[in-house]
């Protein structure tokens, strides 16, 4: 089963998310073909459309029948700051007051205001680079530089689970296309090994230009990159690395500043570091950081930079700020709680998921846990049922899963309190009691 390819079937959301209402029925519909089984419709099993989100993180959720106010597992909100915030909040009004939701213009030609070059040092400081630039989106920041740093004639060696926005940039590009097994630098290392030493003189190098992508944190599996081994193995074969920092930068590592600092890897090491402001920094946008020469470069050449309308004036002072509270440059230690209490957070719930007996993914620190359903079949009851009781999960099938490793994926927030963590788990159980257990079934049916 080609995965890879898979992931990308026109016509298939990448994850089922039920908020979308139109591909989750689809994908639903599609179960249902593919097994010959009569699931009956079950569109109560998902939220419907969200009317407010709550600094406590609580979504109020217009559903079909009634609007009912959900605990919210299911967003990537970690630090808790996609909701109203005492120091943020006031500087994004002020800023949307003094230039406007859109600049309305590309950066070149005057999209770029005093917040863009701001947010640019900002986010360069954060993640420990000498410069960075930022994109309006974070699925096109990696869909969009692939192709301008690397083409035809250079290879890309990409995990085999990385996100579909990396799939579809390194596919963008024309470079030869090599996948590793997930997470694995064993693996890595004999991929490499084949393309560089096949056959070849020692000093013979086939490619222009190899670049190994990797994730922070792996949005369906829960996983931390193992890092410092494959940076070692990209330093002895000489291959670029590209990290995507979406789920990591902000969430995980002391001062918040992701799997380098938490996993203690250089980022001198690291030579294109991408990550998104839709998690942690609860805004939108993307960014990369690396030398001054590549930012120049890409600033110079990348598409995305100059024909796209630069990125919302609001949403960059939206994360200035939240670097800030990150930082205690607000003169508080709000930050600092912020990144305590999410890993505390995750690291109990998920040993409680665990006692509980559920299989969960994942490694601990990751706000990221997948519990295993599965069978795809499951899922609609297990949301309905959690749902039922005001708990918003997010449940994710094929084609963002192989077929039967259908899963609900928790994502844990600093503005959990214990007592939502604890009335979620009671939520959880129970709603997993009411599942019923027909993989057996399933599987007899597919052979
Ligand atoms: N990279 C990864 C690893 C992601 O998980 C996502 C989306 N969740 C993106 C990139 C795209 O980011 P955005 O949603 O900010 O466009």
């Amino acid at each position: 089963f080609d995965w890879w390819h898979a992931s990308n079937l026109e016509g298939y959301a990448p994850i089922c998310l039920g908020l979308e209402d139109f591909y989750t029925r689809r994908l639903y519909l599609r179960i249902q073909d593919c097994f010959g089984r009569p699931i009956a419709s079950a569109p109560d099993a998902w939220f419907d459309v969200v009317e407010r989100y709550s600094n406590d993180n609580n979504k109020t959720l217009k559903r079909t029948d009634k609007i009912s106010r959900c605990l919210n597992l299911g967003s990537y909100n970690y630090l808790g700051f996609a909701a109203a915030d005492e120091y943020c909040t006031p500087r994004v009004i002020d800023s949307l007051c003094r230039f406007s939701a859109s600049t309305c213009s590309t950066r070149v030609e005057g999209g770029t205001t005093t917040l863009h070059k701001e947010l640019e040092e900002c986010v360069a400081n954060f993640v420990g680079k000498p410069a960075a630039v930022v994109f309006g989106m974070g699925y096109v920041t990696n869909s969009a530089i692939l192709p301008v740093i690397i083409g035809k004639g250079g290879l890309i060696i990409s995990d085999s689970l990385n996100h579909n926005s990396i799939v579809n940039g390194a596919r963008g590009s024309g470079a030869t296309i090599r996948v590793f097994q997930h997470n694995t630098p064993s693996h890595l290392e004999k991929v490499l090994r084949e393309q560089i030493a096949d056959g070849q003189p020692r000093t013979h190098r086939p490619w222009k230009k190899i670049i190994v992508v990797v994730e922070g944190i792996y949005s369906m599996e829960g996983e931390l990159c193992k890092l410092p081994e494959i940076v070692a193995i990209c330093k002895k074969y000489k291959a670029y690395v590209y990290l995507d920092e979406a789920h990591s930068i902000g969430a995980v590592g002391k001062t918040g500043r992701g799997v380098c600092e938490l996993l203690g890897v250089d980022t001198a090491d690291v030579d294109i570091m991408m990550g998104t402001f839709t998690k942690s920094f609860g805004s939108c946008g993307g960014y990369i950081a690396g030398s001054k020469e590549l930012i120049q470069y890409l600033k110079y050449t990348c598409p995305a930079h100059l024909y796209a309308t630069s990125i919302s004036p609001p949403a960059a002072q939206q994360i200035i700020s939240s670097i800030k509270v990150i930082l205690g440059e607000d003169g508080s230690s709000r930050g600092a709680q912020k990144l305590a209490r999410i890993r505390e957070n995750s690291n109990f719930f998920r040993s409680e998921l665990q006692k509980m007996g559920f299989e969960v993914l994942g490694d601990n620190d990751s706000p990221v846990m997948p519990i295993m359903l599965y069978n795809p079949a499951k899922i609609p009851a297990f949301s309905r049922e959690c749902l039922k009781q005001n708990v918003a999960v997010v449940t994710v099938a094929f084609p963002a899963t192989p077929l039967l490793l259908a899963r609900a994926r928790i994502c844990i927030s600093a503005s959990h309190t214990k007592e939502d963590l604890l009335k979620a788990l009671e939520v959880i159980t129970q709603s997993a009691s009411f599942v019923p257990d027909c993989i057996s079934e399933i599987l007899n049916r597919v052979q």
